[in-house]
């Protein structure tokens, strides 16, 4: 799969500077193709794909990542911010706010009624009332009020009546008079595309003018789900999108193809068939799952939150200058006590989280070595090679340690020099090997 094939690759290519058209070219193959493995457009993934990497030629590499890891996640990024970045705003004000589903038969409309009601009631304390608009299956009423009744919202239906114009506006009068702040109007779909479906939405949305007009589509469908979108855009100019169905297999690129094609924020997905299955979209979630190479990102994401880069760069010197001392060490000590918990952040380096799986690298390792440093005087902190036997046993007692202990940590020390020089030559097997003790 994708992530093993990086790995591979992230063994043949090691330790470039800069992001350059020959060490991301693999990467950026392989990025389309898990866009295309996803479902999203063909001409969608291709632009995407030269765009990002446009933008991010030339840029610098920080200490301890791959350019290709980083391209990852600078695609990773790209993708989350083309998908909306942050969560689009959701209008339900007004008494009553009135929402309008639209989208093919099949899609989850009646279902994502339900569950919007849902959300809205037990979230915002909002008093919703569904409204039954699909006319034209009989079982359509009757479906939508179990859904009500699962969840404690009322249904108004005509079931005599075939003009779903005026149900729509009736059920509006209904919750001005029963108290109930939000409409949430659900419509009769069509298998596919028709002119008399898309005048009915149309003619419901002329006539009900509702604060949101959602378009409703199964994640599944794939390419169809643009050319779908796109169709009821241009008769509807709706508001937001709601992805449905992705509890299922699908890696959910119809939302960056649909986002490309209508420049519409997705706003809500379905996960499940039950009334809580319901999230508010997550850019960077779903950017995850398209890409499938999360590990790659949170690793990269990590590195550059923590990895001070210009202390990075003192290090560096200190060390090509034989002056890297115990200060530096505390420090250094710290810096990765800030990355979290050590295994996990080995197991996410590619190639090499494997290969430790079974070592045990614990987060206490250190705490006898800040004791034995603390202990020293600033004096000896700066000049480790001054330590004699008997600073070595005032240390010891200092510390509560035994003089074997100091010994090995002043062992320990050199071999963190070394382990120091492995991260400026990039190379995280031996940067982990460093680590053990
Ligand atoms: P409508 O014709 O657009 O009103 O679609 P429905 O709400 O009747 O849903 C059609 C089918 O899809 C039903 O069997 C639903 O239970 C199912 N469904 C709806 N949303 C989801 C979802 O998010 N996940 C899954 N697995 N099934 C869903
Ligand atoms: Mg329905």
């Amino acid at each position: 799969n994708l992530s093993e094939r990086l790995e591979r690759s992230f063994k043949v290519l090691k330790g470039q500077g800069q992001i350059t058209e020959i060490n991301v070219a693999e990467t950026m193959k392989d990025v389309r193709k898990a866009l295309l493995e996803a479902d999203v457009n063909f001409k969608v993934a291709k632009d995407f794909c030269n765009r990002v990497k446009a933008e991010a030629m030339g840029q610098n590499v920080i200490n301890s990542v791959e350019p290709r890891q980083l391209m990852v996640k600078i695609v990773h990024d790209e993708l989350a911010k083309f998908m909306g970045g942050e969560q689009a705003p959701f209008n339900v004000d007004g008494n009553p706010a009135v929402i309008l589903m639209s989208g093919l038969q099949g899609s989850g409309k009646t279902t994502f009624s339900g569950k919007l009601a849902n959300r809205l009631k037990e979230g915002k304390k909002k008093k919703p009332l569904l409204a039954a608009c699909d006319v034209y299956r009989p079982a359509a009423i009757e479906q939508l009020k179990t859904v009500g009744q699962a969840i404690g919202v009322p249904v108004y239906s005509e079931p005599e009546s075939k003009d779903p114009v005026a149900i729509a506006l009736h059920a509006i009068d209904e919750a001005k008079k029963t108290g109930c702040d939000v409409v949430i109007v659900d419509t009769a779909g069509r298998l596919a595309v028709d002119e008399e479906m898309m005048k009915e939405i149309k003619n419901i949305k002329d006539a009900i003018k509702p604060n949101e007009t959602l378009f409703v589509v199964d994640s599944m469908t794939g390419q169809d789900a643009v050319n779908t979108a796109k169709a009821f855009n241009d008769r509807l100019d709706f508001d937001g999108v709601v992805l449905t169905k992705l509890d299922g297999d699908t890696r959910g690129g119809a939302a960056v193809s649909i986002r490309a094609v209508v420049n519409k924020p997705i706003k809500f997905v379905g996960t499940g068939e039950k009334m809580g299955e319901i999230d508010a979209f997550n850019p960077n979630g779903m950017a995850d799952r398209i890409l499938g190479m999360g590990d790659i990102v949170s690793f990269v994401d990590r590195m550059q939150q923590q990895y001070d880069e210009n202390e990075a760069k003192k290090i560096e010197k200190k060390i090509r200058e034989n002056k890297f001392d115990f200060n530096d060490f505390r420090n250094q000590i710290n810096q990765i006590k800030k990355m979290g918990n050590l295994k996990s952040l080995a197991s996410m380096i590619p190639g090499v989280g494997k290969a430790i799986k079974d070592i045990d690298i614990n987060d206490d390792a250190f705490k006898g070595i800040e004791a034995i440093i603390d202990s020293m005087t600033p004096y000896e902190r700066e000049h480790p090679e001054i330590m004699n036997g008997s600073r070595r046993k005032r240390i010891a007692a200092g510390s509560g340690t035994r003089i074997d202990e100091v010994n090995r940590l002043l062992k320990q020390f050199d071999q963190t020099r070394k382990m120091m020089h492995a991260v400026t030559t990039k190379n995280p097997m031996k940067m982990m090997r460093g680590m053990r003790r």
